[in-house]
């Protein structure tokens, strides 16, 4: 904490990563004497730069841009790009942190990264976006490339910024090197089934969980917060597999819909007219919308699956989740719920999907779209949907073993950090004091 004052995010995500570590820790000592612990704490690189832009009065507007490159251990830095007024450097290092175990658990060959910036793409017109995400790249490019660092997107990057950033990154850079940026559209070298993968790996994942106790998503309510591109693919992962969605939010308030959510409302409203989701009840009156988005979890549910940010459920939140009878949450967003949470959840036997499995599908099929790229082939749908589900049981399988193996059956929070450190622990092992 003294060296890294005011981060509270990233201390969050440290100490959960760290409590869980110390049975690995104590059978493996060879971790402790080359200063694993220390050495993946600290980032390979933090890089901070000044992002000016001209908004569409003629003003001249100053955000921060940020990369860290945490770990290059198993391969390339790689993880999203966040555009939110929240973003500093405990956000940013958080999920760099996290992106590292979770990129392992892949089994894939990528390395821990995030960035991002201050900027609000809400309410922005396009051009001020392009000009915005022109400027950042314009600084960013410098950092990045498809063996070095590859970003992708993160709230508030979707297809639209990652296509400004590869025009301008091209333009820099001349060539068309399309594996330096992920989440890309398909014309120009995306992969099919990306949007959806972060959302449908969560289901994927929860529906192991559930499986393992002879249950399904099957006839479930479901509650689902945010109303991006996570939570919407949940919503429509859920919904095939049977279950009723019955809310979702945004940052100002939560829609509850008894029928069940039209996910087609919600994506027009989200994706094409870039409005708030309290105007879904203007097209289904039945439904009810509530201001403030925390309340969502006082619907009762039997499976939620948190998609929205950070510390959305709080220890009051999960005390209420667990009193209306709720059996398992999927953390589609990043450490959605708090360290109190988690350990009301695991103490009261609820199955519990920790984000860096349940939400790992979304940076697999990243790594896939790279590997698409070097090919120069674009798989089908139903080859990546596959392989993306195939990870998901992978993820679930060797978290669950390692939770055995280290005497913590059943509690994924531990199975996951063992599984995703020991691969990074033993290549840094292997390539000495760097
Ligand atoms: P989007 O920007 O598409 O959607 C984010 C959603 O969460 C929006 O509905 C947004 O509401 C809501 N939200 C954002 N900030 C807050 C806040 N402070 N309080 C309440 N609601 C908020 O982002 P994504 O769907 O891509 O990301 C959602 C989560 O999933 C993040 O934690 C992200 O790190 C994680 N994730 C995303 C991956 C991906 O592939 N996209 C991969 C792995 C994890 P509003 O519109 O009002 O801002």
């Amino acid at each position: 904490q003294k060296r890294n004052p005011n981060e509270p995010e990233f201390h969050q995500a440290v100490k959960e990563i760290l409590d869980s570590l110390v049975p690995v820790l104590t059978k493996c000592p060879q971790y402790q004497s080359a200063g694993i612990l220390e050495r993946l704490v600290e980032p390979e690189r933090v890089i901070t730069f000044r992002v000016p832009w001209v908004d569409d009065q003629g003003k001249v507007q100053v955000n921060r841009g940020y990369r860290v490159q945490f770990s290059s251990a198993i391969g390339p830095y790689k993880g999203g790009l966040r555009f939110h007024p929240s973003v500093n450097v405990s956000i940013i290092k958080f999920l760099g942190f996290e992106q590292i175990l979770k990129n392992s658990l892949t089994g894939l060959p990528i390395g821990g990264g995030k960035g991002g910036s201050d900027f609000d793409p809400k309410g922005k017109s396009d051009n001020e976006v392009m000009r915005f995400t022109q400027s950042f790249m314009t600084e960013l490019y410098k950092y990045i490339g498809p063996d070095v660092d590859v970003p992708a997107g993160d709230i508030g990057v979707g297809a639209r910024e990652i296509g400004y950033m590869f025009g301008q990154y091209k333009r820099i850079r001349g060539g068309n090197e399309a594996g330096v940026l992920t989440g890309k559209s398909i014309q120009y070298g995306g992969s099919l089934g990306r949007p959806e993968a972060t959302g449908y790996g969560c289901v994927y994942f929860v529906e192991e969980m559930l499986n393992s106790k002879e249950m399904s998503f099957e006839g479930q309510t479901v509650v689902v917060s945010g109303s991006g591109n996570v939570s919407i693919h949940a919503i429509e992962k859920a919904q095939q597999f049977g279950a009723k969605v019955v809310a979702c939010s945004d940052s100002n308030g939560y829609v509850y819909d008894p029928e069940g959510i039209c996910l087609e409302t919600v994506r027009r409203l989200k994706d094409v007219e870039r409005k708030r989701i309290s105007e879904y009840v203007k097209e289904h009156p039945h439904a009810a919308y509530t201001e403030g988005w925390m309340g969502i979890w006082t619907i009762p549910c039997d499976i939620a699956l948190p998609c929205a940010t950070q510390n959305e459920i709080d220890e009051a939140s999960a005390a209420i989740l667990i009193s209306n009878g709720v059996k398992a949450i999927g953390e589609g967003a990043n450490m959605p719920s708090t360290l109190e949470a988690i350990d009301l959840f695991l103490k009261n036997d609820v199955l519990f999907g920790p984000a860096k499995a349940a939400n790992a599908g979304g940076v697999a099929v990243s790594a896939l779209e790279m590997s698409q790229n070097s090919m120069r082939l674009s798989w089908t749908f139903e080859e990546v949907d596959s392989k993306l589900h195939q990870i998901m049981k992978n993820i679930y399988n060797s978290s669950v073993q390692a939770a055995e193996e280290f005497d913590c059956a059943g509690n994924l929070v531990v199975g996951a950090n063992i599984a995703g450190f020991r691969k990074v622990a033993d290549a840094m092992l292997a390539q000495g004091i760097v």
